[in-house]
C-alpha cells in the first residue's frame, strides 16, 4: 500500500456538532466538510469511510489514532508491524483522554483523506470517522441514536465500539438505527456494508479466543435466530443481518493498568502484550489493500466530493422536527445519489469539451456545437450508467437539469471561444498592418 498523505494535522475536524439550546439538533460545519472533503487529488477518488462508534470513554478515539499510525506508515513498516510505533511514542491524533468527562461530541474527520493504493493498483482515501452519542448517560436517546444513525449510513466500515461484551442492548439499538437498511436494499444488495462489533476488555478468553477467531465464535453465539426463541430477539437478529454485507467481531484485550494512571501517554511500553498483538491483527486487516472496502451506495462508489450531499440530506432529516422514517432516509439517499450521478456526467461532458475549447485555434460556432452535441451524448450515457435510486420522475427531471446546465456550460463556453476569435482577428489585423507599414 503506498500511502500519498502524509498528515501534518493534529486533530479531528468536527463536521457535525450539537446544535444550540440542549435539543437534539445537529449542526453540520458544511465549510469545514468541504476543506476535509474537497481537496484536489482527492475529492474524484472513491471513498472508503471507517467509522468507529459507541458509548463514550470506550477507547474510541485511541484506537483510531492506531488506524492513523498504520495509514500513514511506510509500506515495509506496515508489513513488518513496526507501524505500531516506538516504546516511549506518545499516541497522538483523535484527542483521547481519561477521566469522565465527555470528549468528542457529534462527528470528527481525520483532516486529510489518506490516499492509498487497492491491491488491484486503484488509488482511493481513507477517511477516518470519530463518533460520539451512543446512549451516554447524560444525552438524550435522540440524539445519541443520530450520530450512531448518520455515522452507519455514512461509513463504509462501522465499527461498534462495545465495552466488555455484545448484550442484548447493544444489539436492540442497532436495530433502531438501521431501520432504512430494510427499505435500500434492492436485489441481493444490502444497504451497508461492513459492521465490526468491536469488543473491548474481553474477559473470557478462555471461553473465546481474543481476535476474530473467538470473535466469529462469540457472534455466531449472540446472533442465532433460533425457532423457538422470542419472536423479538429473532426479528432483532434477522434484521441486522439483513442489513449488512458481511458482520464480524473481534475481542480486544485490555490494554493494561497503565491506562487508569493520570499520565498515561498510550506509548507502546505502557500496553499489555496481547493487547499490541491484537492491534497487529486489527489494524492490517482493516486496510491492508487487498481488505479496502470502498462506500458503495445502490451498488456504486460513492466518491469522497459525493460524501458532501449525503452528510447534508442526512443531517437535514435528522433535524426535522419528526423521527425520520426510514421512507425519508431513503428519499434522502436517493437525492443525494441522483446528484452524484449527474456530478458524474457533468465531469465527463467537461472532460469532452475541455480540450476542444482549449486547443491552439479557436472553433466556428457549427464545430462548437457539433463537440458540445458530443459531449452532452458521453454525458448523458454517464448518467444512464449510473445505478440511481428513487422514482423515474425524480431520475427524469434530474436529467432535464443537467441538461440544461449542459447548455448554461455551452453558453459560457461559446463566450470565451468568441473571445478567443476577436484576439486572433485582432492580432491578425495588427501583423497585417505591421506589414502594410512596413
Ligand atoms: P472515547 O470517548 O470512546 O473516544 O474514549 P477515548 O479514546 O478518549 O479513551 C478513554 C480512556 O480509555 C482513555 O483514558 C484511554 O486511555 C482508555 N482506553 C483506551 N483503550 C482502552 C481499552 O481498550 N480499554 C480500557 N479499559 N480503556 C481504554
Ligand atoms: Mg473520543
Amino acid at each position: 500500500m503506498s500511502v500519498a498523505s502524509e498528515s501534518a494535522a493534529n486533530a479531528g475536524v468536527p463536521v457535525v456538532r450539537p446544535g444550540g439550546g440542549g435539543g437534539a439538533r445537529y449542526e453540520l460545519d458544511e465549510e469545514a466538510l468541504r476543506r476535509v472533503l474537497l481537496r484536489p487529488g482527492v475529492q474524484e477518488l472513491p471513498a472508503v469511510v471507517v467509522s468507529v462508534a459507541g458509548a463514550y470513554r470506550g477507547g474510541k478515539s485511541f484506537i483510531l489514532d492506531f488506524f492513523l499510525r498504520y495509514l500513514t506508515a511506510p509500506p515495509c513498516s506496515q508489513q513488518s508491524g513496526g507501524w505500531l510505533g516506538k516504546e516511549d511514542e506518545q499516541l497522538k491524533g483523535f484527542h483521547w483522554r481519561g477521566g469522565g468527562e465527555r470528549d468528542t461530541t457529534g462527528i470528527h474527520l481525520w483532516p486529510e483523506p489518506i490516499v492509498t493504493t487497492t491491491s488491484n493498483g486503484e488509488k482511493v482515501a481513507v477517511l477516518l470517522m470519530d463518533t460520539q452519542g451512543t446512549f451516554d448517560s447524560d444525552s438524550t436517546i435522540g440524539q445519541n441514536s443520530t450520530i450512531f444513525a448518520l455515522s452507519t449510513l455514512i461509513s463504509s466500515v462501522q465499527i461498534y465500539n462495545l465495552s466488555g461484551n455484545i448484550k442484548e442492548d447493544d444489539l436492540q439499538h442497532l436495530q433502531l438505527f438501521t431501520a432504512y437498511g430494510k427499505l435500500a436494499c434492492e436485489g441481493d444488495e444490502k444497504a451497508f456494508q461492513t459492521l465490526l462489533f468491536l469488543v473491548r476488555d474481553w474477559a473470557s478468553e478462555y471461553e473465546h479466543a481474543y481476535g476474530y477467531c473467538g470473535g466469529d465464535s462469540l457472534l455466531s453465539k449472540r446472533l442465532q435466530s433460533k425457532p423457538n426463541q422470542n419472536p423479538e430477539l429473532r426479528e432483532v437478529r434477522d434484521h441486522i443481518r439483513s442489513c449488512f454485507d458481511s458482520i464480524k467481531c473481534f475481542l480486544m484485550p485490555h490494554p493494561g493498568l497503565a491506562v487508569e494512571k493520570q499520565n498515561f501517554t498510550g506509548c507502546l511500553r505502557e500496553l499489555r502484550e496481547e493487547f499490541r498483538s491484537a492491534l497487529l491483527e486489527l489494524v492490517p486487516s482493516l486496510f491492508d489493500s487487498e481488505r479496502l472496502t470502498p462506500k458503495l451506495i445502490n451498488g456504486e462508489r460513492v466518491r469522497v466530493q459525493d460524501l458532501f450531499d449525503y452528510f447534508r440530506k442526512y443531517v437535514d432529516i435528522y433535524n426535522s422536527d419528526e423521527a425520520p422514517e426510514a421512507t425519508t432516509i431513503y428519499k434522502a439517499t436517493a437525492d443525494a445519489c441522483l446528484l452524484a450521478a449527474s456530478r458524474a456526467a457533468s465531469s465527463a461532458y467537461a472532460a469532452c469539451m475541455e480540450p476542444r475549447i482549449n486547443g491552439p485555434r479557436s472553433l466556428s460556432r457549427r464545430v462548437l456545437a457539433d463537440a458540445h452535441a458530443a459531449a452532452r451524448a458521453s454525458a448523458e450515457k454517464v448518467y444512464a450508467q449510473k445505478k440511481k435510486l428513487g422514482s423515474q420522475t425524480d431520475v427524469q427531471d434530474r436529467l432535464q437539469e443537467l441538461i440544461k446546465e449542459l447548455q448554461a456550460s455551452l453558453s459560457h463556453y461559446e463566450l470565451s471561444n468568441d473571445a478567443n476569435v476577436r484576439k486572433t482577428v485582432s492580432l491578425a489585423r495588427k501583423a497585417y498592418d505591421t506589414t502594410v507599414s512596413n
